[in-house]
């Protein structure tokens, strides 16, 4: 008798359609969650050095204003830039490049050097969605931006060069990777069923509730069924929204609520500030509606064991497909046992 809490199996992402290895039997070893001495906060409510910080100045001797909430700014170190000549190159269909213009803004979540999204109240949350919206509508906008990509790198782990708390967003001509395999799934799925991928999915994943993790009258965070790394998460409105510009005040609130419920529990986990990559998918801004897109956000956090195990992708899973050893479930069911 196959038995999926301990049986090696692969699991489908509907989303992408890739596969993910689930190997359980690896962890029949009992819970070694050990905790490290919580890490002394030593990060100062403003710090003079810091180029995020209010009034403070940046590259090229730019100063930031006093700023009071959130604060946006062009990167002074940006990977695209909006003037980029058109260029494109195609030997034989084998070597193909192409000219890619763009914009990629920094957003600080807070004046205060030392807070995080964990840290930080309801109300500055929700400004912190409020800007990504505005941002999401201002950048989408621009003729040739086809995709707004909203994203954060939290902590050192995961390369954010300065605690900070801050954000970015690369606007583009062309849509990336990702967010082109899910355009292409989710209309895929709209027209041989008729519904949306992610309303049955997260229909679906209410009915069962062994991988809810919280949620709220407006918001549901889940360890999805395919989940690669080892407390990744997926957090969906439950209507049926496109875009953050589409959420009513009241659903925005949601999204701050279950932004600090998540981030809380996360930081729970190994009792230290959890690092993580997180950020949103929405629909295309190149002016289709796009009717079959349901936003979500994903957070891929790196550790797996304690504050130092981290998970790495490599060997088989560069080569082959990415592994997980603990199951969504129990990844699941250790989030849920936290408190916020
Ligand atoms: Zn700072
Ligand atoms: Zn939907
Ligand atoms: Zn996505």
């Amino acid at each position: 008798m196959f038995d999926w809490t301990h049986d090696p199996h692969r699991r489908f992402n509907p989303l992408t359609r890739e596969w993910v290895l689930v190997s359980p039997h690896r962890t029949d070893r009992p819970w070694q969650g050990q905790t490290e001495e919580k890490a002394v906060d030593t990060e100062p409510a403003y710090d003079p050095k810091c180029y995020l910080c209010p009034g403070n100045s940046r590259a090229g001797g730019v100063r930031n204003p006093a700023y009071t909430s959130t604060f946006v700014f062009d990167n002074d170190f940006a990977a695209l830039k909006p003037d980029t000549p058109v260029e494109r190159f195609d030997q034989d269909g084998l070597l193909q490049a192409e000219s890619e213009p763009g914009i990629c803004r920094v957003v600080c979540f807070s004046p205060r050097h030392d807070l995080t999204l964990a840290g930080m109240e309801l109300a500055s949350l929700r400004q912190v969605v409020d800007t990504w919206a505005d941002q999401y509508a201002e950048l989408g906008a621009i003729p040739w931006v086809r995709y707004v990509q909203i994203f954060e790198n939290r902590g050192a782990m995961m390369g954010a060069s300065n605690p900070h708390p801050h954000g970015q967003i690369w606007s583009n001509e062309r849509v990336p990777n990702e967010p082109a395999k899910e355009t292409q799934q989710q209309h895929a799925y709209t027209t041989a069923r008729g519904g949306c991928l992610l309303c049955d999915y997260l229909a679906l994943e209410l009915r069962d509730g062994q991988r809810i993790v919280c949620q709220n009258e407006h918001f549901v965070a889940l360890v999805p069924f395919w989940a690669v790394w080892p407390f990744e998460t997926l957090v969906l409105p439950r209507a049926h929204h496109g875009a953050l510009t589409d959420l009513a005040p009241d659903a925005r609130d949601g999204l701050a609520d279950m932004l600090r419920r998540l981030t809380r529990r996360y930081d729970q986990l190994f009792q230290i500030s959890f690092p993580y990559s997180m950020g949103l998918h929405q629909r295309p801004t190149d002016g289709a509606p796009y009717p079959e897109w349901h936003l979500h956000a994903h957070f891929y956090p790196p550790l797996l064991r304690s504050a130092t195990v981290r998970k790495f992708m490599v060997g088989y899973e560069l080569l082959g497909q990415p592994q997980r050893d603990i199951t969504p479930e129990g990844a699941a069911e250790r989030l849920r046992a936290l408190s916020e």
